[in-house]
């Protein structure tokens, strides 16, 4: 059970360095390596039955798999009355939120 808990520690630690290596090759305009580290990073939460924290989960698009860049593929929409955000992918995608 401690081995376990160690195992999971690192997976989320990998998933981390993942999305962050995801965003970085997005800015730098590599599509491609972009989509891979986010496609590494929520196969080892499947492979290692570890459900992403849900500001992981926010940083790409379930869609498409690509990291989300606001002001490069990302759009954000306020809603003032629901006070809501709504994130906008480049794919046609929208997530929502209450802020
Ligand atoms: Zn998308």
């Amino acid at each position: 059970m401690a081995q376990q808990m160690g195992v999971r520690e690192i997976v989320y630690e990998r998933i981390g360095i993942l999305l962050t290596l995801a965003e970085k090759a997005m800015r730098e305009g590599d599509e491609k390596h972009a989509k891979r580290y986010v496609f590494l990073a929520r196969k080892l939460s499947t492979r290692y039955n570890c459900r992403l924290a849900k500001k992981d989960r926010m940083r790409f698009c379930k869609s498409c798999g690509m990291p989300r860049i606001i002001g490069k593929n990302t759009k954000v929409r306020l809603r003032k009355r629901t006070r809501t955000a709504e994130y906008a992918c480049s794919c046609g995608m929208t997530v929502g939120f209450k802020y």
